[in-house]
Formats: structure tokens, sequence, C-alpha cells
């Protein structure tokens, strides 16, 4: 179905981007949820949301994705406690996955299972950079969801399971050579879950590209931020520049396949 005829965006077409984009800020909201509770083992589904300067719970029109932090102006409304900015960002953000997903490919399968894995990534990339966890709730559930959504695109089921029993096959082979060699895990079971998680979406081959991708940004950060030497990468939160990686693949894997194809 063509978003854009002469130039133009088709109004019903319109529609449906805007709905995503709002569907995308309540799972981001949703997202800020997780990311703050996941990593604190704290229940994700039960107990609201709460002020955490004077405890007062946060009621329903308070909590409206992006309208209600811009309405009280990042403050709480009973004690005017700063509300952080990054709600707001990652609520964005959230908008701004779904937004990416549906263009791309369309109200689709294919688009909300892309929608579904940039979210997903979302939350990963900023729990890992913040905690360095990557928790199985995402990972193991995100597979299970991706696994569902391959029933009906193509390529179908067994290249996503062959994706991920790649993905975590790779990792789980290079952590236990660095573990031989070294005598330590080098990298931990929520590298295994994300990166089978990741084959289950991009196939065998996507895998691939994401750990190369990954390992290439994480190098760069090593290089540029981490004061010059790689010597501090065991510090480094490598879920993050994975499922940065993973994202860059999803949109642009065909492109970029076939820049390097040309230049061989
Ligand atoms: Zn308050």
């Amino acid at each position: 179905m063509p978003l854009v005829e002469n130039g133009m965006l088709l109004p019903n077409q319109a529609l449906m981007l805007a709905a995503a984009t709002w569907l995308g800020a309540c799972f981001g909201s949703f997202s800020n949820v997780l990311i703050y509770r996941l990593p604190r083992n704290k229940d994700v589904v039960r107990g609201r949301s709460h002020c955490p300067s004077c405890n007062h719970m946060v009621a329903w029109y308070d909590n409206i994705p992006v309208l209600s932090w811009l309405v009280l102006r990042g403050k709480c409304r009973h004690c005017r406690a700063p509300i952080s900015p990054r709600y707001l960002a990652v609520e964005l953000a959230g908008a701004a996955c779904a937004l990416i997903g549906i263009w791309r490919f369309g109200w689709t399968v294919e688009g909300l299972s892309a929608s579904f894995f940039l979210l997903v990534l979302l939350d990963i990339a900023l729990i890992d950079w913040e905690h360095m966890i990557i928790p199985h709730t995402l990972t193991i559930g995100g597979a299970v969801a991706g696994l569902v959504f391959s029933f009906f695109m193509v390529p179908s089921l067994p290249t996503a399971l062959l994706g991920g029993a790649v993905g975590a096959g790779i990792i789980l082979v290079v952590s236990w050579g660095y573990k031989l060699v070294r005598g330590v895990i080098g990298m931990g079971g929520g590298d295994v879950m994300l990166m089978g998680m990741v084959g289950i979406f991009l196939g065998p081959l996507g895998v691939l590209a994401v750990l190369f991708g990954g390992a290439l940004l994480g190098s760069v950060y090593a290089l540029t931020a981490g004061r010059g030497s790689v010597a501090g990468s065991a510090k480094l939160p490598f879920g993050t520049f994975l499922a940065a990686a993973a994202a860059i693949v999803l949109l642009f894997g065909r492109q970029l396949l076939a820049l390097y194809l040309s230049h061989i």
C-alpha cells in the first residue's frame, strides 16, 4: 500500500501513521516502567506509578504519554519536584520506533514486527547502558513474539529458528573460548539470549551483520569515549551496541549489503 502519491502523503495513510505514532508513545510510556523496574526486579504489571518525592499516586490524566509531561512542564502536580526529561525522551523514542517501523514496512505484519523489535531493542539498549544487565524478560519475551510474527512472514519460521540458533550459538562459542583463554566469562547469558532474539527477527545473515556492526560500534566507542584505549572494553555495555546495530541492519540491511557488494 503506497504511503505517498506524487510526493503527497495520502490522508488515510497519514492517519495510520499518526495512530502508529500515538501507539508507539503509549508503548514508550510502558518502556519507562520496564526500564525502571526490570533491572530492580520489581513487578512490571502491578503497582501504580507514584512520585518518588511526595509518594502521590500518578493520576491517569497525568500519565498520558508526552502530553502530560509537557502540560506539567516536567514537574509533579503535587510537590512540583522535577520529573526527568528522560521519561519524555523515552516516550518520544517509542513513538519514533513505531512510526519508523510502520513508515518503512507499512501496516503489515512486517511493520508491526519491525516496530515491536525496535521498541524491545530500545529498552534493552537503555537498560544495558545504565545497569550492564540484559533482562531475560525482554529477550525471551521478544524471541517468543518474533517466532509468532515469523509464522506470518517471509522468510518464515525455519529461517527465524536458524537465525536464533546462529546468534545464540556464536556468542556461546565466543564466551566459552574467552573463558578457556582468560579464565573469566567474557559475555553473559544476557548477550546469548539477546543475539538469539536478534537472529529470530533478522535471520542467520542478519545476525552475523549485527555481530560485526555491534563489535565495530563498541570498538569505535571504546577508542573515542573510552580515553583512547580498548583496555576498558570489559566494562562496555555490549548489548547497547548490539541493539543499535540490530536497528541499523533491520532498517538499512539491504542497502548496506548492496553497497558492500558493489565495492567488491
Ligand atoms: Zn510529588
